[in-house]
Parts: structure tokens; C-alpha cells; sequence
């Protein structure tokens, strides 16, 4: 559920056009919606209200300002994944003590600043990483807490580049080598391994692989036990998938009914890290037609985004409905069109032989779905400034980040002085 819906011909965020949008602040714009935001990380949080779990929203799906400040005040807790994340979750007053920190390859700077801070804990994901976490630890005097990422082998059945839990990726550690970690554990004078971690992948849209990692990890606490070590966290990971086009992805209440009976056996506190399932469908990215171009073999409407702005569909071959910001009485478009961006690159395309209605020259379509890892991965190829920001609610709209200029592009590039001829 989302609050982008037809009023009329006039397709809606909360209860502003987006054609209103588009004439106040130009495009490529990303819009998005507060409620939808909001609604989605309180579904969870009731859906899994049993445990009273931290949710901590993963940054990386979209990690704008407003967002993050508009989840951490509604209780939110942040995983980061980097010395930039740690200082967006500072700027907005993340209480440090809601603060996890993944990443296989985080630098002794970004370790020693995460310390500092007093995160709550590093989701440790190699024996060289724990090492060298206890070497800064000791070198600051202090004592550290951090959870290890369990790598536990299963098969999330979602895009090869989005799965994590396969012993053929670079995330985690495998449950023999983990185990191994446990038993020489008072070797890490100035670690305390109080948690263990999991995250299997991302847009996982059945619980079954979800429930057999759970599985495992409880299998494994209870081995650990067994050996009297006992853990204080269970870091169940983010992952929980969207509709994007036809698929039908588990509930958070379904979730949360095949997960939590494993939960609570642990008795451990439980961390989600969700990014797509709180960001995914509050946001669009608002493009104009630009043109209609006809090959002899096809119709390309071009648009003015890019693979830039929107990097999924390059990258994952992921599919965005395309919607119109205003139907009409025109005819339907009968062929089947391909919707493209101007940069200069084959993969700049948001949809392939898609059958797309009312389309014209200058007319405004939004790409659904775009509040995840839409903005955050967008760059600046082809010197492409990148898009404005708005936030919407009701019939409110806010800037939440400016288009970026042609200055702003260039600001830190510097011509030295032998080509300039001094
Ligand atoms: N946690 C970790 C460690 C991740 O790597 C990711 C995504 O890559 C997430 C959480 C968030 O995943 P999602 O947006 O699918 O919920």
C-alpha cells in the first residue's frame, strides 16, 4: 500500500498532483511520500511487536536526511555501513546506542570513529576484521561490543547481485569458523561478542529461506549455550521484498508469524534491518518525455532521467511500473515502446517493450517504487546534476534536497597550475 493513487486523471502523492510537483520544481524529481514512509516501518514494528525488537532502518536504501530524521523520530534505529552513514545517522540525533555497523571492509578510521561514538555494535564479518577491531579497541582503552555476521549458506531465491547468505559470497562467516571465533573468544581481550547477525539478501519475497536461516542461527544459539556462551542480540538482517510488478510478497504480519516462533525460543533481543520494505514504495522519480523517437525496428520514448538517477534497471534488470501523472482520453499506445534515458549508454533504460497509454511529447510519467536505492545510488555520470528531492505530506511539500548545479559538480576539482600556464 502506498499514497500514490489517481484523483481524477491526476496521479497523487498524498494529496498533491505531481504534475503541481513537476511545474514547481522541475525534473528528474524524486518525490516521496511521508505517510507511506512512516506506515511502512510501523507495520513492522507492530508485526513484530511480541519481541520488541530495534529496528534499524538500513541506510543505504535511501539515506537523504529528512528520511533517516523522519524514522529516527519515530523510534528507528540506523545500520550503517560506513564512516559517511555513521555521520548522517550523527547529523540527525540517531542515539548511538541504536547504531549497527556492517560492511566487510570498514577502515581503521571508520572503526575508530564508530567507537567513539559508542555504537552499539560492528556485525563483524571476517576473523581479520575482528582482529583488527580489538587491536583499535585496544589502543583506545575501551571495550567493545560487536555481533558476528553468520554466512548461513541458504538460497534467498532473489537477483544473483542482491543475495548475501551464499557461501560463495564475500559477506559473513561460515558456522564452523564462527564457532571456531567462540571457543578462542577470550583471545579478543578487548571485544565483547555479544551478538550474531545474518542478512541472506534483499527483494526476498517468500519467507521459506528467511525461516530456514532463522533456523540455523537458532540451532547454532542453542550449540554456543550448550558450550555456556551466551549471547545478548539476534540480528535477523533486512531483506523483506516489495511489489515492484507481479510479485506477491509475504506480508510483515506473515513474516513475523513464521519468524517469531523461532525468535522467542532464542530469548535474545532482535534486530531488523529493513531498507526496502520502509523506503521502497514511498517514493517516484518524475521524468519528462523529451521525445518520441521511431526506428525501423523500434519506439523509444526518451526521457529526461537517467541510469544515473535510477540506477536499478542497468544494474539488476529490475522492472518499475511506469505511470502517466495525467490520463486523458487520448488512445492507448498499441506497440510496445522502450522508455529511456539521454545518457550514452545501451543500459540506460527504465522499461523494454513496455505498452505504455497517453504518451506524448512533453508529458510527465512517474517511475513507482523508486524510494530505495533509487536517490542514494544515483551519480553524477555523463556530469549530470543530480535530481531534486521533495517530501510530501498531505498538502505539504518540502525540499529535502536541492538539484545539485553545475558548480556544485566541479567544486573540488582542481586544474593544476602547469595546464593553466603559471
Ligand atoms: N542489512 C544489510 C547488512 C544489508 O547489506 C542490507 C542491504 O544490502 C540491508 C540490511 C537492507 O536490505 P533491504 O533493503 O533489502 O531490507
Amino acid at each position: 500500500m502506498h499514497e500514490f493513487k489517481y484523483k481524477g486523471n491526476y496521479l497523487c502523492c498524498e494529496d498533491i498532483k505531481v504534475l503541481d510537483l513537476t511545474k514547481q520544481f522541475g525534473t528528474p524529481l524524486y518525490v516521496y511520500s511521508y505517510h507511506t514512509l512512516i506506515d511502512h516501518f510501523v507495520k513492522l514494528k507492530i508485526a513484530f511487536q511480541e519481541v520488541e525488537p530495534l529496528i534499524c532502518y538500513s541506510v543505504k536504501a535511501n539515506s537523504t536526511l529528512a528520511i533517516l530524521k523522519a524514522l529516527v523520530d519515530k523510534g528507528a534505529g540506523l545500520d550503517i555501513v560506513s564512516g559517511g552513514e555513521l555521520s548522517r545517522a550523527m547529523k540527525v540525533g540517531c542515539p548511538a546506542e541504536k547504531i549497527v555497523y556492517a560492511s566487510v571492509g570498514k577502515t581503521d578510521r571508520e572503526i575508530e570513529e564508530a567507537i567513539r561514538r559508542r555504537i552499539l555494535f560492528f556485525n563483524v564479518e571476517s576473523l581479520p576484521e575482528l582482529e583488527n577491531i580489538n587491536r583499535i579497541a585496544r589502543g583506545l582503552n575501551k571495550i567493545v561490543n560487536v555481533a558476528i555476521r553468520i554466512n548461513p549458506d541458504v538460497e534467498p531465491k532473489t537477483h544473483k547481485f542482491i543475495t548475501t547468505g551464499k557461501l560463495t559470497n564475500k559477506f559473513g562467516i561460515d558456522f564452523n569458523s564462527a564457532y571456531k571465533i567462540f571457543l578462542i573468544r577470550n583471545k579478543f581481550s578487548h571485544l565483547n561478542i555479544c551478538g550474531l547477525h545474518i542478512h541472506i539478501g534483499s527483494q526476498i519475497t517468500e519467507s521459506t529461506p528467511y525461516v530456514a536461516a532463522i533456523t540455523k542461527m537458532a540451532k547454532f544459539i542453542a550449540k554456543l549455550k550448550r558450550r555456556g556462551i551466551d549471547l545478548e542480540y539476534l540480528n535477523i538482517g533486512g531483506g523483506l521484498g516489495i511489489i515492484y510488478d507481479k510479485e506477491t510478497p509475504q506480508t510483515a504480519q506473515k513474516f513475523a508469524q513464521n519468524a517469531l516462533p523461532i525468535l522467542k525460543k532464542t530469548k535474545l533481543k532482535i534486530i531488523l534491518e529493513p531498507g526496502r520494505f520502509i523506503a521502497g514504495n514511498a517514493g517516484i522519480l518524475v521524468t519528462k518525455v523529451l521525445y518520441i523517437k521511431s526506428t525501423p525496428k523500434k519506439k523509444f520514448v526518451i526521457v529526461d532521467a537517467g541510469m544515473n538517477d535510477l540506477l536499478r534497471p542497468a544494474l539488476y534488470d529490475a522492472y518499475h511500473q511506469i505511470l502517466p501523472a495525467r490520463t486523458d482520453n487520448r488512445a492507448p499506445i498499441t506497440e510496445k515502446v522502450d522508455i529511456v534515458g539521454p545518457i550514452c549508454e545501451s543500459a540506460d533504460f527504465f522499461a523494454k517493450d513496455r505498452r505504455l497509454s497517453c504518451v506524448e511529447e512533453g508529458d510527465y510519467l512517474a517511475i513507482m517504487g523508486a524510494g530505495a536505492y533509487g536517490f542514494s545510488m544515483s551519480s553524477n555520470y555523463n556530469s549530470r546534476r543530480r535530481a531534486e528531492e521533495v517530501l510530501v505530506i498531505k498538502d505539504k511539500v518540502f525540499v529535502i534536497r536541492k538539484r545539485e548545479t553545475h558548480t556544485n559538480l566541479t567544486r573540488n576539482e582542481i586544474i593544476p597550475s602547469f595546464l593553466l600556464g603559471l
